[in-house]
């Protein structure tokens, strides 16, 4: 049995997922006739107190497009410097919007008023102007690390002080929102655009959303076509999204006891130094005397897989096709006579 955990993509449509996709009336997108893009567009709007949303093919292009929203030419968007938008979308920022960026360091992925008060640019002729502030939620890089609200508020009342817009990349936000209880609505009320992926732990094959208002979203379709990202018959996968979003939110909490129980295991092993808080379902382990290649090899003997996250971290995400056989399996592969 392969144990998959390099990421929380890797799932596969479950049956009650494939069914409402080939079920799904559809129609051409681009002229805005796809009755089931239309109903998902709505029903993530409406779930999140948002005026209106967009389905794009990936979390990259949602995100890349809110970038593109609120920056121009020689204005600069603020971000922890692990930002999945800086770190992971192949320098979009330079090559989809020409703008600058300001990296802040912060405990697990994580920045403060404080520190967005303190970097925010001067109206200087020297300075690129500061026009967006971007956070993730939860946090890849700082091991699936959550923001709650309170947290958010203070970042949000700076912003609306300073003119400045507050996008999400919440690509793993129903993560943080199973745990912290806080809903949808809560979190669309303090930003100006929302990217969510429903290919992730919500076990969609394919699509992500941006959330914002009217206006935003209308010139994310302009935006969206010159990227390449308008879809024809798209409604087979914003189907998928419908039955993600009824069906398999709250299982997430399960995905976040695995995690948990992964971490422990981990942990045991003496070339295990640190286990990341396990805060949902990404799981990240420093390692000692032995570098992630060779530890990564020696898991993969076991046909385990993991990736590689730093110089001496590795990364396991648990996920809709990781269930308890799985993590048992896992625990006695590590057990019987590794390390
Ligand atoms: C996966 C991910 C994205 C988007 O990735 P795509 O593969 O382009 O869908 C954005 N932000 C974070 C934090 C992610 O983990």
């Amino acid at each position: 049995m392969l144990i998959d955990l390099r990421s929380d993509t890797l799932t596969r449509p479950t049956p009650g997922m494939k069914d409402a996709m080939f079920a799904a009336p559809v129609g051409d997108d681009v002229f805005g006739e796809d009755p089931t893009v239309n109903a998902l567009e709505e029903k993530i709007a409406k779930l999140f107190g948002m005026e209106a949303a967009i389905f794009c093919p990936s979390g990259t292009m949602t995100n890349q497009i809110a970038i593109r929203l609120h920056t121009q030419i020689q204005t600069e968007v603020i971000c922890h410097k692990y930002s999945h938008i800086y770190l992971y979308e192949g320098g979009g920022i330079m090559a989809n919007s020409l703008a600058s960026v300001k990296l802040l360091d912060g405990n697990l992925g994580k920045i403060t008023a404080v520190q967005v008060a303190e970097s925010i640019n001067p109206d200087d002729v020297h300075a690129p102007e500061t026009t967006l502030v971007s956070l993730e939620n939860t946090m890849n890089k700082g091991g699936g690390s959550i923001y709650t609200l309170a947290e958010v508020k203070p970042i949000r009342d700076l912003c609306q002080e300073k003119g400045i817009k507050l996008h999400l990349d919440g690509a793993r936000l129903f993560n943080a929102l199973v745990e912290t209880g806080e809903s949808p609505a809560d979190w669309g009320e303090h930003f100006d655009t929302i990217s969510i992926c429903l290919s992730k732990g919500l076990g969609c094959p394919v699509g992500s959303a941006l959330v914002g208002s009217k206006s935003d979203i209308k010139r994310a379709r302009k935006v969206r076509k010159a990227f390449g990202g308008g879809m024809r018959q798209a409604g087979f996968l914003a189907a998928a999204g419908i039955y993600a979003l009824d069906h398999q939110v709250e299982r997430l909490k399960e995905d976040h006891t695995r995690a948990r129980a992964l971490g422990e295991i981990l942990r045991k092993l003496p070339v295990v130094s640190e286990i990341f808080p396990v805060a949902t379902n990404i799981v990240i382990a420093r390692l000692d005397g032995i570098t992630p290649e060779e530890f990564m090899k020696k898991l993969s003997d076991k046909n385990i897989k993991s990736v590689k996250f730093g110089k001496d971290l590795v990364r396991f995400v648990t996920h809709l096709d990781f269930g308890d056989e799985h993590l048992e399996e896992f625990e006695k592969r590590i057990k019987n006579g590794w390390l």
